[in-house]
């Protein structure tokens, strides 16, 4: 799939794990090995998963049971054996990255082997720029590439617009893409088919900005339910209720309500810097190791919001993050 690039640590680490799961797949299953087969999670259900073929995921799935102790995601690399009806999932390969969602204070991972989060803004509902940092720093964290989506660009003079291009300004100088589409119109929709191709993404951001409509523009006869905008102002109701895996040339978008929302999450506060790019290598300058960054003697951050080389948004976001995970 996505051709990603993967620093030398994480290579060794993916190696040596790659080296135990195989290890324990002969242990486990002297005698299967080799009618086992690759594949690739697409919904998990309790203790039964789906899975498809990585090389043709637009094939049947198959519904798997699980090995015991064995948690595959959505986005999961398995290997698995088919028996009867139901196939048995037998291990799951190292992952790549992972979107983790905090419940109750515990923190699940819901999909993993993400290569890009497609961060989907609006005119309306109005944008959080900490949200979309929020996003943005999750994206850095996991090694996943990061895509700005802007949608309902066919929306006119909504007083959202300025949110939207201030976001698009900050977030485009920094390196993100940025791409303007609209579900209704269809404009930009074909750069952001070649966008998703060979590649594994997901699709988040606030409940109405047009998530289900983008996959329904994008895959059509594909029933993503789209929810009306209350009447009550611009806030979304959101209706989509299981995970829903969609093809597309070597890759994927996976769909799933317990990531288009709230998925993303940050992890702890002592890495959290790191998934802000233009504000990491200037932390490493400040006089203090332990600065916070706020009113500290010698802080690198804000003197560089003072000169104006950085927006004093993003520290606040990060502050906002840190203090309120
Ligand atoms: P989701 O909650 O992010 O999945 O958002 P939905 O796809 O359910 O869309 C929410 C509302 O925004 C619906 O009323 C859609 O018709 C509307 N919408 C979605 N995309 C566009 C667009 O490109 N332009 C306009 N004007 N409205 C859109
Ligand atoms: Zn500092």
């Amino acid at each position: 799939m996505a051709k990603r690039r993967l620093s030398l640590q994480q290579r060794r680490r993916i190696g040596t794990n790659r080296e135990r799961a195989l290890e324990r797949l002969d242990t486990d299953n002297p005698d299967h090995v080799s009618t086992e087969r690759a594949g690739l999670v697409t919904a998990r259900y309790g203790r039964e998963a789906d899975v498809v073929d990585p090389e043709h995921p637009e094939q049947p799935r198959q519904r798997c049971y699980l090995r015991t102790h064995l948690e595959p995601v959505v986005g999961d690399r398995v290997l698995w054996q088919s028996g009867g009806r139901r196939g048995v999932i037998t291990a799951v390969a190292p992952r790549r990255s992972v979107l983790r969602r905090r419940d109750n204070n515990q923190v699940r991972i819901l999909a993993a082997n993400i290569d890009q989060v497609g961060i989907v803004i609006a005119p309306e509902p109005e944008p959080h720029a900490n949200l979309v940092d929020r996003f943005l720093a999750a994206a850095e964290l996991e090694g996943m590439s990061a895509l700005i989506l802007v949608n309902k660009c066919d929306l006119g003079s909504a007083a959202g617009r300025q949110a939207v291009d201030a976001i698009c300004a900050s977030h485009g100088a920094l390196g993100y893409p940025v791409l303007r589409v609209s579900a209704h119109t269809g404009a930009g929709i074909d750069e952001l088919r070649a966008r998703l191709s060979g590649q594994v993404s997901i699709f988040c951001g606030q409940s109405g900005v047009g998530k289900s409509s983008l996959i329904n523009r994008l895959f059509p006869g594909t029933d993503a339910t789209v929810g009306a905008l209350s009447d009550s102002g611009a806030k979304g109701r959101h209706t989509t209720t299981t995970a829903r895996f969609y093809p597309v040339p070597g890759g994927a978008v996976i769909d799933s309500p317990g990531i288009r929302e709230f998925g993303v999450e940050c992890p702890d506060p002592q890495r959290l810097m790191a998934g802000f790019i233009e504000l990491a290598p200037l932390a490493m300058q400040c006089r203090f190791r332990d600065c916070a960054h706020r009113e500290d003697p010698g802080c690198a951050i804000v003197a560089a919001i003072l000169r104006g080389e950085v927006d004093p948004r993003r520290l606040v976001s990060f502050h906002q993050l840190r203090t309120a995970p």
